[in-house]
């Protein structure tokens, strides 16, 4: 996010003001002391507020805000790698989840319950031919099962 060249405002160490129109000496010492101030206040605030970080990883650039070189790298844009990081591994995993246990139909991501027989493939019920997209009732599913015990029966009496 933040990058060392942060723009004109980021060079405080230089003595003469950020602002051109500086006129009278007394101005300018002030100037300078208030800029000092604003240092060493940078400086205590990247020692001791981690709330700031952000802020003064932003004003102060990468190199010359921190007791090392690679602290406002950490505390700034590298603070975001452990969330990146955690939602890829999240992402990956809810996706390897979802594409094991949806549908096989391409592009489909309805969960598949249903097995299509003679086939490796599981199936929604949208996608499957045999099972029904409307609820059934109770009296349907009960003759289904009758027609279904009457085609085993007829078939056990005719084979023996
Ligand atoms: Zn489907």
């Amino acid at each position: 996010m933040e990058t060392p060249a942060a723009g004109p405002s980021n060079q405080v160490g230089g003595g003469a003001g950020p602002e051109p129109s500086v006129v009278h000496p007394a101005k300018k010492i002030v100037l300078v002391v208030l800029l000092v101030l604003c240092v060493v206040g940078v400086a205590f605030l990247i020692a001791f507020f981690d709330s700031f970080r952000h802020w003064l990883a932003l004003h102060t650039g990468t190199l010359h805000g921190g007791p090392d070189l690679y602290y406002n790298f950490w505390s700034g844009f590298g603070s975001d790698l452990g969330e990146a990081t955690l939602i890829t591994a999240v992402g990956v995993g809810v996706y390897t989840g979802v594409r094991k246990v949806n549908c096989h139909t391409k592009g489909c991501w309805r969960i598949g319950h249903h097995t299509l027989e003679g086939t490796p493939y599981i199936l929604c019920r949208k996608h499957h031919p045999n099972v029904p997209t409307r609820g059934a009732s109770h009296q349907h599913i009960l003759e289904q099962h009758r027609k279904y015990r009457e085609a085993h029966e007829v078939r056990g009496t005719q084979s023996p």
